[in-house]
């Protein structure tokens, strides 16, 4: 059977000599793995779009065993980011979460919405990284059925208090009033409000707020130990992402 679909390359992998494996995350479908032949080669017409963090439009093979890409065309191959080492990394992160989260087609489609509007920004330079990898993180670990508690404290209710502390391993909050045990992180009123908003607010709302420098740190110290407490797996480019940051 035969079909055509729009996708996100997330994950690739050389087979043989000049063989890909790629890994697409797509609108409609879900995940596809999918062979590419001979898309090494640099002269190929299916080179460039089969490259990781490149979107494409595929015409796909589906047999009872494998996927095999025929025919593929770039949409965008956010080239900006191949020029600069951290944001490329930054990039692969997103879509390494992807390819754990994505799997089962749930929320595929949001996904890959997700992603897209984060590598547009990347590109542009037109938000900080760390707010960039807060958003993505927190809105995929929400999208994926991980969605943390952050309404109100889960002691006594309140919306907000002088200290609240949040708990990555049971992703929810407690207030200063209801004697957060030790293994939390103390988060301002400033980043509880802008970890509400990328959780709860409107895809169309998610990327537009602003920290203070101090406070994107803790932001994206409080959502990267929730994923790390979540996914409890290694996560191969966000190592490299720190490697790169020091
Ligand atoms: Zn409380």
């Amino acid at each position: 059977m035969q079909f055509q679909t729009d996708g996100l390359v997330v994950r690739e992998m050389t087979v043989g000599e000049s063989d890909r494996l790629i890994w697409v995350l797509t609108r409609d479908r879900g995940m596809i793995r999918a062979f590419a032949r001979r898309a090494k080669i640099y002269k190929n017409s299916l080179h460039a779009a089969t490259q990781l963090l490149c979107y494409g439009h595929f015409k796909v093979n589906e047999s009872k065993d494998r996927c095999i890409i025929l025919e593929g065309q770039p949409i965008e191959i956010f080239f900006e980011l191949r020029q600069d080492l951290i944001r490329l990394s930054l990039a692969q992160y997103f879509c390494e979460l992807a390819g754990i989260l994505a799997v089962d087609g749930q929320g595929a489609g949001e996904i890959l919405r997700l992603v897209l509007n984060a590598l547009h920004f990347l590109c542009k330079g037109a938000r900080p990284p760390l707010i960039l990898k807060a958003a993505v993180e927190l809105r995929m670990l929400s999208i994926a059925g991980f969605m943390p508690d952050l309404v109100a404290c889960a002691g006594c209710g309140a919306y907000t208090a002088e200290t609240m502390v949040f708990f990555p391993q049971e992703g929810n909050l407690l207030c200063g009033n209801c004697h957060p045990p030790a293994g939390g992180i103390a988060i301002s009123a400033g980043v509880l409000t802008a970890m509400r908003h990328i959780v709860y607010s409107d895809f169309e709302k998610l990327f537009s707020f602003t920290l203070g420098e101090d406070s994107q740190r803790q932001l994206a110290r409080a959502s990267e130990r929730y994923v790390l407490a979540t996914l409890s797996q290694s996560l191969p480019a966000l190592d490299f992402f720190h490697s790169l940051n020091g």
